[in-house]
């Protein structure tokens, strides 16, 4: 059911010169949702961002909140906000005056404008470092504050572009359980632009496959990950083999080959210990390269070498063809 609220995308281009950055994308977000915009470097996922921060000019198309056209808007009068990779924080101001900067901007009294901060800092859990400039903080918690002083003007949307780059793998997986709290909590739609899938898949109730300027796929992140429709999208998204079959290109999760007395015969090439996991890759007579992902319990049951012969096996019903 289309709310009304939602954030709406109609044939967005973007053209830099003779590139074509992003080309005549339709999609509408689903109000309320924890939305990434995954795709490899240079796909267009940061252009998309911007345009619908407002900080980057639409060559064609439009894009629309609450069915009104804001294209044109300035990026404060959007009812979005943006949340930078480098956080962008003033050195010279505290952490609450950081957070309530934007309110000071819309000549907001001071009373009213901290209890906005303390709110937001609440909600990101940084009360207890309100009075600390900048230089004193962590960078997670940098970020916390950057969330809160995106978060302060109430968004409709909240765009955040790789968020979780500048941070340490433990961090990363730590901040990214935050975010998805707090787009709960706030019950508004998160648009999250990430090269990574493990990231997107951890996060997205919807994920938006983009490849060469265009969106490759969308959906819940479970139907993305279980049916890839694309080439592109089964390897992207990992997990999947890509194999001809009868002539025809299909996609086969690593997880449903199994290794038995019967089956396409094929020689193990590598062996790789991944703890709940041993991932086997072994080349068929075909030459087809296979990976299988065998639970080390059962792998260990008749351990496989480089060079050994095996016979691979998988349901028939779990292969699904893929359009070229
Ligand atoms: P992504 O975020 O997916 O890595 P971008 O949206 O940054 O991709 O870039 C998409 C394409 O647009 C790339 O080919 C990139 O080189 C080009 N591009 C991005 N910004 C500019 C710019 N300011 N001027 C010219 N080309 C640009």
């Amino acid at each position: 059911m289309r709310s009304g609220k939602d954030l709406e995308l109609v044939t967005l281009t973007k053209r830099y010169g003779t590139t074509v950055a992003v080309d005549r994308i339709n999609y509408v977000f689903e109000n309320g949702s924890y939305v990434c915009l995954l795709g490899p470097s240079g796909c267009g996922k940061s252009t998309t961002l911007r345009m619908i921060a407002g900080h980057e000019s639409v060559s064609d198309g439009s894009i629309l909140l609450d069915g009104f056209d804001i294209s044109h808007l300035p990026p404060a009068k959007r009812g979005t906000a943006m949340m930078f990779q480098n956080y962008a924080l003033f050195p010279h101001l505290n952490v609450r005056d950081n957070v309530a900067f934007s309110l000071r901007m819309k000549g907001i009294d001071r009373p009213e404008r901290h209890k906005a901060a303390n709110e937001m800092l609440d909600l990101v859990h940084m009360t207890a470092f309100a009075d600390r400039l900048p230089a004193q903080l962590s960078g997670g918690q940098q970020q916390r504050v950057a969330l809160a002083r995106a978060l302060v003007t109430k968004p409709r949307v909240l765009l955040l572009d790789e968020p979780l780059s500048a941070l340490d793998p433990f961090l990363r997986i730590k901040v990214r359980a935050e975010l998805k709290r707090i787009q709960r909590e706030l019950g508004i739609t998160f648009l999250h632009v990430t090269h990574g899938q493990d990231e997107a898949l951890a996060l997205a109730d919807e994920i938006v496959v983009m490849n060469n300027a265009v969106i490759e796929q969308a959906g819940p992140a479970r139907s993305v990950w279980n049916t890839p429709r694309t080439e592109f999208v089964a390897r992207f998204m990992g997990g999947h083999n890509v194999i001809s079959l009868n002539g025809a290109k299909v996609a086969l999760r690593a997880d449903e080959v199994t290794l038995g007395e019967a089956g396409l015969l094929a020689t193990v090439t590598s062996v790789e210990y991944q703890g709940a996991h041993v991932a086997m890759t072994s080349m068929t007579d075909a030459g087809e390269e296979v990976l299988a992902l065998v639970p080390e319990e059962q792998f260990f049951q008749t351990p496989k070498n480089p060079g050994d012969a095996v016979r691979l096996a998988w349901d028939e019903g779990r292969v699904h063809r893929l359009q070229a």
